[in-house]
């Protein structure tokens, strides 16, 4: 990496786990941030195309989140919804009244003919964030659940179930007839470092690398290539991925996460709490840091940020030890 142009990083990233990253990573003033979002958990609610992931990373950047929830607008209003109850629809979906206002405005440009990722960008752009959102792919690609209940849909299984079944398949519906946006296949190509935020591996990163092209695009490009586990002593910080990973029959702690992205990353951030796990890791090839992982507050997410770009740069951001 040369110190001549601010670094680029581009971050693989999904909704809540991933916009915490991405928070660190867009407090640093020295690097050049694109983040590539899921679409896969996108899903048509009332006539009204949702995009939760990227309305997430959206609304994250430009501080509009509800930091309690970590997903959704702060100060919303459940008017809209309220009607639709009254009107018999099924309302399970959490979507506020301001919230409505963007997927009226996604969908519209989409009726028009718009490209997706022509809307993510000027959402972001109007909404003030700095860093480019792109989306891997304008094709339609959408997380199925095998459970108990049958196939759900991912929001379905995840906000209607509470992710309550267990999880015996899971299938990216239309992905192989994706294509890749150019932008994607540049970010990745042109990175210096390519980040996995601690997403979860299994729905909101492998929809991303599924899609044709984008996986080995990562495994082709110069750039280093560094994750973040989502797991911390075998738990998640907040969802399924743990779980899943259990009845999908991998290992459900940082080593998992590991073989899941072995062959595509060279280093791992893992928890002080997990140090135990850092030989088996490095006999995989992949270098191990161990860190305090757990992103708290802002100082947390920007610390961790730096301590990764610190590692991708041998050390020479920040006059940091790597
Ligand atoms: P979703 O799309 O909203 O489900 O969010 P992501 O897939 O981006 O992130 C979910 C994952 O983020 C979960 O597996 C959590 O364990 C992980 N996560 C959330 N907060 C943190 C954190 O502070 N540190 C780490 N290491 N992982 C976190
Ligand atoms: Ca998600």
């Amino acid at each position: 990496m040369t110190l001549a142009n601010k670094p680029r990083v581009t971050l693989l990233a999904g909704g809540v786990g991933g916009a915490k990253m991405a928070e660190g990573l867009a407090a640093l003033e020295d690097i050049d941030l694109t983040i590539i979002g899921n679409v896969a958990d996108d899903e048509e609610f009332h006539g009204l195309w949702v995009s939760p992931d990227i309305d997430t990373m959206t609304y994250t950047l430009s501080g509009r989140i509800n930091r309690q929830q970590g997903w959704g607008l702060a100060d919303e209003g459940t008017r809209a919804l309220d009607i639709l109850t009254t009107l018999g629809e099924d309302t399970w979906m959490m979507l506020g009244d301001k919230d409505f206002g963007l997927h009226i405005y996604r969908t519209m440009r989409r009726t028009k003919g718009h490209r997706p990722s022509d809307i993510a960008r000027d959402i972001a752009r109007a909404f003030g964030v700095k860093a480019a959102i792109l989306l891997p792919t304008d094709d339609r690609v959408q997380t199925r659940v095998k459970t108990q209940k049958g196939w759900l849909s991912f929001q379905e299984y995840f906000v209607r179930e509470k992710c309550a079944p267990q999880v015996d398949a899971l299938e990216f519906s239309g992905i192989a007839e994706a294509r890749p946006t150019g932008e994607a296949l540049a970010a990745i190509a042109d990175a210096d470092l390519i980040m996995f935020a601690p997403s979860n591996p299994l729905v909101s990163i492998e929809p991303i690398l599924t899609i044709p092209g984008i996986r080995d695009a990562v495994k082709a490009a110069s750039a280093k290539k560094i994750a973040v586990s989502p797991l911390i002593a075998g738990k998640v910080v907040k969802g399924p991925a743990d779980r899943m990973m259990a009845s999908l029959g991998l290992r459900a702690d940082a080593c998992g996460v590991a073989h899941h992205y072995q062959g595509l990353i060279e280093h791992l951030l893992i928890d002080h709490q997990d140090a135990d796990l850092a030989r088996e890791i490095a006999a995989l090839g992949i270098t191990v840091t161990c860190s305090d992982i757990l992103m708290k507050d802002a100082q947390d997410k920007a610390r961790l940020a730096r301590q990764v770009i610190s590692i991708a740069m041998g050390g020479k951001l920040n006059g940091e030890a790597a």
